[in-house]
């Protein structure tokens, strides 16, 4: 074939595809068809092609640096978009996991706790009921002092498990509440006269100090007796060193406060909030081993929101801790008043 001119040759074989060519002349000149720039090229030497010029075939899918700066761009923001969502996606889920086993943990505690808790009452009950049965008495004053262990220790079982399953009803949001006014002077008294037998036996006291004139609250006084008889209990089990636990009412800003005050262990700072959730027990718990559910605190904080009041608590430790449920003033005691 007979080539006279670049176009002689490329144009037809080229025609209809998406290259384009250029002939450069032995100076280095585009004597046929357009050198693209920044494109890259197929290269034909005149020795390779045995013709006078130098040819450049260029894919016409050509792209300017600025182009392929902006896809380069976009490409890095899409790769740094999708490593964000993985970074903050294993966080998360980390994290998750992380609360899972807290939790999982928690539960276990719970429930190895709870199984410590029954097995006492329920450990005395049986063995008193044997010596009962077979009738292993020596005297009948002994006969009236189990009598009387197995009415404490059934009563306190039973507290047990109904302190759970309302637990799990508060928890639930299903907690009935029967509101009716209440005396903090009276509720007080009944919750420490509950306490008297153990705490005299042991040689302690708990000290009631308040108003002479009623307190008058609105107020579920069942409800209100098991958030004060955790407190208390939890005051006599966590300072048990301490001959006196005081218990005492006071109105403040149109509130009725009613504060159990210990000489205990205290609280750490980074423990006062977290020991009102569910399950977690604290430094006191582990350091003394002492028994407990981690549940009673959560649930002196369910009853105390339901009364539209809360509990506070201040403490130092080494110098004890007093817990302080503020409750709103009752109608009645706001008549009185006037
Ligand atoms: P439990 O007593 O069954 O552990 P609570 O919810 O009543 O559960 O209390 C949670 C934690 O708060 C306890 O494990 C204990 O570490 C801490 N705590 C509660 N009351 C006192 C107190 N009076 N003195 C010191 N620590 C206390």
């Amino acid at each position: 074939m007979l080539v006279t001119t670049p176009e002689s040759l490329l144009k037809p074989l080229l025609a209809g595809s998406a290259f384009s060519y250029a002939a450069l002349d032995s100076e280095g000149r585009v004597v046929s068809g357009k050198r693209v720039a920044n494109a890259r090229a197929a290269v034909r030497t005149p020795a390779e092609t045995r013709l006078p010029w130098t040819l450049y075939l260029t894919s016409g899918e050509t792209q300017d640096s600025a182009g392929l700066l902006g896809r380069q761009r976009f490409l890095l923001f899409v790769t740094a978009v999708m490593s964000l969502f993985l970074v903050t996606g294993s966080y998360l889920i980390a994290r998750a996991i992380r609360r899972e086993i807290a939790v999982a943990r928690m539960q276990s505690d719970f429930v190895s706790a709870v199984s410590h808790e029954f097995r006492s009452p329920l450990t005395s009950i049986r063995q008193l009921s044997e010596i009962l049965a077979l009738g292993r008495i020596p005297n009948e004053q002994r006969r009236q002092v189990y009598y009387e262990t197995l009415v404490r220790e059934s009563t306190r079982l039973q507290r047990l498990i109904e302190g759970l399953l309302n637990f799990g009803r508060m928890e639930a949001g299903v907690r009935q509440y029967r509101f009716e006014p209440l005396d903090a002077g009276s509720l007080v008294s009944r919750v420490a006269a509950e306490f008297e037998p153990q705490v005299s036996a042991a040689g302690r006291h708990i000290e009631i100090e308040g108003l002479e004139e009623p307190c008058v609250i609105e107020a579920d006084p069942e409800a209100l007796s098991v958030a004060l008889r955790n407190l208390v209990d939890n005051a006599l089990k966590y300072a048990p060193d301490c001959p006196t636990v005081r218990v005492q009412w006071a109105v403040e800003n149109s509130q009725v406060a009613i504060s159990v005050r210990d000489r205990g262990p205290g609280i750490p700072a980074d423990e006062k909030k977290a020991i009102f959730r569910k399950f977690v027990r604290g430094s006191a718990a582990l350091a003394a081993n002492v028994k407990g559910s981690g549940v009673g605190l959560a649930m002196v904080h369910h009853i105390v929101a339901a009364h539209g009041g809360n509990v506070s608590l201040a403490s130092e430790p080494g110098s004890g801790s007093v817990f302080t449920i503020l409750l709103p003033l009752g109608s009645e005691r706001m008549a009185a008043a006037k």
